[in-house]
């Protein structure tokens, strides 16, 4: 189908997002090292989730997905923090982009129904109170969410060559997501 990126690059901003820009989906490449952060469960989501690893695929099944996609747009949270101890402030940096990822990929699915979306974003999909995982399928595998990370994609690498910052200066903090379409 043919997709229209200016127009969803503009409702992705209508729908909250602080900075989006184009993706060039060849700049898309997962890597095991990076998966192997996930593994360490720094973020306490490894092996809780069916958006996060070892559920989401291994990093050669995300690689084969990723190319089913044609395009797609990195979209970017950004806060102003009071200090580097201003945990009140990471928090909701984290819930602010979480919504508005949700809200995103709703918009997406009532809109572009015949499109092809992937939502990639920050952290473990918070989409249910609980996930059912590993008890039962995921309840909305429409609004599944996974980390880039957990796509072994290397966040910062991947701004830099799509140019847009990855940090936006001294004392702000900046949560990266993105969708692919086809
Ligand atoms: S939609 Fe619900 S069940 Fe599916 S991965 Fe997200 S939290 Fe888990």
């Amino acid at each position: 189908m043919s997709i229209n990126i200016e127009k969803l690059a503009a409702e992705a901003l209508e729908n909250g997002f602080d900075f989006v820009t184009d993706l060039d989906i060849s700049t898309m490449n997962p890597m095991d090292e990076v998966r192997d952060m996930c593994a360490v469960d720094k973020c306490h989501a490894y092996n809780k989730n069916w958006s996060c690893p070892p559920a989401c695929g291994t990093v050669s099944e995300c690689a084969a997905e990723i190319k089913t996609y044609t395009t797609g747009l990195i979209v970017q949270s950004t806060i102003t923090l009071e200090d580097e101890f201003d945990f009140e402030g990471i928090q909701e940096l984290g819930v602010r982009h979480g919504k508005t990822s949700v809200a995103f990929t709703k918009f997406l699915r009532e809109n572009y129904p015949d499109m092809k979306v992937l939502p990639l974003t920050a952290g473990g999909c918070t989409f249910c109170k609980e996930c059912t995982y590993p008890d039962a399928p995921c309840r909305f595998p429409d609004m599944r969410m996974s980390p880039l990370e957990g796509y072994g994609i290397f966040v910062s690498d991947l701004c830099t060559k799509n140019n847009i910052p990855y940090n936006r200066g001294k004392g702000t903090l900046t949560y990266v997501g993105a969708f692919l379409f086809a």
